[in-house]
């Protein structure tokens, strides 16, 4: 088996000790990427030079005595919505095509920091709105195990470039579900921290009180290891906890012994058979390994999705305000201001970001405010309070991730609500500002992936980790990537 195979530890710890040396490892990235993303379509931009450059100063490091950190030689890749100084970063959207950024997102700044080499840039849903990363302008991304399908979305490149074994470690963003959505649909591990743990400085903005950058990997430890790397307070950005890190490796073999576990049964009503059916049995397989688990009602998380849907738009139509064809990117002439603006807008932006800008406009317009964006925010109020009772009673929470497995491209572009349904079981986490992951844990009818959510209270990636961990060793052989495209597993993994 390939170090590269082997995962983030791994990879660090024989870089770090002049085992390996990070170029050969990046150099195996990019073959793998040369060799299969023309199929799969998880890369707007493969940072080959930079890449190779950056592996040199690792492995230099290590021959002078230095050490590069605990990601020495990790190839990583990076969401197309994060900020990479001198390298394209476009959103997936034509109003961002040419967009070169002066600066480097904080989180981008942290990896190479602890030794870790971007390779690339991933495909995602335009601007981040989506499930299926076939809002893209520049086409979808592709699921790994079965190329008829899609990844997930939004951060489909991220997910798809991990499941496929191109890089162990991707960052994504989630905003309503679009880190745990794809990692389900790719069997992968996915993570949303806590809001404000991982600073946001440099991340293009989709919906500010909603969006966290967190991490995809093949198993739980590397996604720890990564968020340990990322997390941490930023002066650069104002929602950024005032805290450090938190150690979240040490305790991940703790168990789950006496631990209390509630299964919300509002969502395990509203979803496929074999999300319904990894959900059971991921709960049986904790009650068996000592924790209490009970199933419990927490209704008001079904308005989630409603109230999302108003105030992700809403934000969305305040932060893309800011492409006016003047400051960033695209400009389409025009006789006047107001025309080139408009022209500029309406090239620029896609169907999907239109609606949602037209929704947000609306929801936040006078006469309609209250009922609308009000209202959501009212909903948003019970969610968080519906949170906080069932915390009282249980440390985590399950849930399945998302209603179904990976569907057909084109399966649902024609309708955007059933889209958004996608997001039913993801969103309360992010109205809350709490973490959560969905960890691989079954495959469904068709063969494929299908993830179980662990939620926890504001800061608990401690304890959430912990019981992830504890999934990950009870699913059954075979749930999780890398996968060949097409479905075919690589040589020597379970
Ligand atoms: N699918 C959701 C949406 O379209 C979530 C997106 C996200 O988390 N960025 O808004």
């Amino acid at each position: 088996m390939s170090l590269l195979d082997e995962g983030v530890v791994a990879i660090a710890e024989a870089v770090r000790s002049g085992r390996a040396k990070a170029a050969e490892v990046v150099e195996e990235s990019l073959s793998r990427i040369g060799a299969g993303d023309g199929e799969l379509h998880c890369f707007h931009t493969v940072m080959t030079e930079e890449a190779r450059r950056q592996a040199a100063e690792v492995d230099a490091a290590v021959a002078a005595g230095r050490d590069p950190g605990p990601l020495a030689g990790v190839p990583v890749a990076l969401k197309d919505n994060l900020c990479t100084k001198g390298t394209l970063t476009t959103c997936s959207s034509k109003i961002l095509e040419d967009w070169v950024p002066p600066y480097d997102a904080t989180v981008v700044e942290r990896l190479a920091a602890a030794g870790a080499v971007a390779v690339g840039k991933t495909n995602l849903d335009e601007f981040a709105m989506g499930s299926s990363t076939e809002n893209s302008a520049f086409g979808p991304t592709r699921n790994p195990w079965d190329t008829t399908r899609v990844p997930g979305g939004s951060s489909g490149g991220s997910a798809a470039a991990v499941a496929a074994g191109f890089v162990p470690l991707a960052l994504g963003s989630d905003t309503g579900g679009s880190i745990r959505q794809p990692a389900s649909l790719c069997g992968v591990v996915g993570v949303k921290p806590t809001y404000g743990l991982v600073s946001r400085y440099g991340l293009i903005a989709f919906a500010s009180s909603l969006d966290q950058i967190g991490t995809f990997a093949l198993t739980v430890r590397d996604a720890a290891i990564g968020l340990e790397v990322i997390a941490g307070h930023d002066g650069r950005d104002s929602t950024s906890l005032d805290r450090e890190a938190p150690e979240l490796v040490p305790s991940l073999s703790g168990g789950v012994e006496g631990l209390r576990i509630g299964v919300i049964e509002d969502f395990v009503a509203d979803v496929s058979a074999s999300a319904q059916a990894a959900t059971t049995a991921a709960a049986e397989a904790l009650a068996s390994a000592g924790a209490k688990v009970e199933a419990t009602s927490v209704p008001e998380v079904l308005h989630g999705l409603p109230a999302y849907y108003v105030i992700a738009p809403a934000e969305a139509s305040s932060n893309l305000a800011r492409y006016d064809g003047v400051r960033y990117g695209l400009r389409v002439d025009g006789p006047d201001v107001a025309t080139m603006n408009a022209r500029t807008r309406g090239a620029g932006f896609g169907p999907e970001v239109r609606r949602r800008i037209m929704i947000g406009t609306y929801a936040l317009s006078a006469g309609y405010y209250d009922a609308y964006y009000g209202q959501a925010q009212r909903v948003r109020t019970l969610v968080v309070r519906a949170f906080e009772r069932a915390y009282r009673d249980f440390d985590v929470l399950i849930a399945p991730v998302t209603p179904s497995e990976a569907f057909r491209l084109g399966e649902k572009t024609a309708n955007p609500l059933e889209m958004y349904l996608s997001d039913v079981c993801a969103v309360p986490s992010n109205l809350a500002g709490h973490p959560a992951v969905s960890v691989p844990f079954a495959l469904g009818e068709a063969g494929l992936p299908v993830g179980v959510q662990v939620l926890a209270p504001a800061l608990g990636e401690p304890l959430m980790l912990r019981v992830a961990a504890a999934l990950e060793a009870a699913a059954p052989a075979g749930v999780r990537g890398p996968v060949r495209p097409g479905g075919t597993r690589e040589a020597g993994r379970a």
